[in-house]
């Protein structure tokens, strides 16, 4: 099963990815997390796409979509995967429909995760990331049992440089221009189930489990 997360950031893409990826005994690949682990190791695209995160532009299409494709090559993701991050315009959504069709794949179905910019300058500004599983965190509504301390493998909390206000505001700017048209993308495939971000976030995953079902 190949299932995509879509929304703006700070949708709670990570979170649900995380849970799905537990429930369903699936693997989540965030090309989020792939360039800041590429970023933490030093390497050389990881150094090239900190030049646009730091803006909140989005990484050049080749860059990510080679990335994207060199994780999908590895065995663990042949049979499913959650994506999460990936694709964030028509471009990396045809290049993904492309490989997955050369294997006779193709995605099930596209979450889309809808809430409010109000919502997301509030979740974004008070996120903490563990450093070592990705795991997100909030201050407010999803606080760790011990401060700055990940309850998943005990791994340091920290704070994206990129979920600053500033870049926070270009980033929401760019998920609209580039990445919003992908829901009418994934609607016209018949693929779209659209869920209303409230409630909680258990709440936001039941209705995901249930719409998969
Ligand atoms: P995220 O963790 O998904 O919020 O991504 C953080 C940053 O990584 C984004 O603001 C982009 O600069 C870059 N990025 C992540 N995924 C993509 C993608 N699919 N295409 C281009 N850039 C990306």
């Amino acid at each position: 099963m190949y299932i995509v997360l879509l929304g703006p950031p700070g949708a709670g893409k990570g979170t649900q990815a995380v849970k799905l990826a537990e429930k369903l005994k699936l693997v989540q690949v965030a090309s989020g997390d792939l360039f800041r682990k590429a970023l933490q190791e030093q390497t050389a695209l990881g150094k090239k796409a900190k030049l646009y995160m730091d803006k909140g532009q989005l990484v050049p299409d080749e860059i990510t979509i080679q990335m994207v494709m060199d994780r999908l090559s590895l065995p663990d993701v042949a049979e499913g995967a959650i994506f999460d991050g990936f694709p964030r315009n028509i471009e990396q959504a045809k290049a993904l429909d492309k490989a997955l069709k050369q294997q006779n794949k193709a995605i099930d179905k596209v979450i889309y995760i809808e809430v409010s910019e109000e919502e997301v300058l509030t979740r974004l500004s008070g996120r903490w990331i563990c450093r070592k599983c990705q795991s997100p965190y909030h201050e407010v509504d999803a606080p760790p049992k011990k401060a700055g301390m990940c309850d998943r493998c005990g791994g340091e909390l920290f704070q994206r440089d990129d979920d600053k206000p500033e870049t926070i505001k270009n980033r929401l700017k760019v998920y609209l221009k580039e990445t919003a048209p992908l829901i009418d993308y994934y609607k016209k495939a018949g693929k779209l189930v659209e869920i209303v971000s409230e409630g909680g976030m258990e709440n936001v995953n039941r209705k995901i489990i249930s719409a998969l079902h």
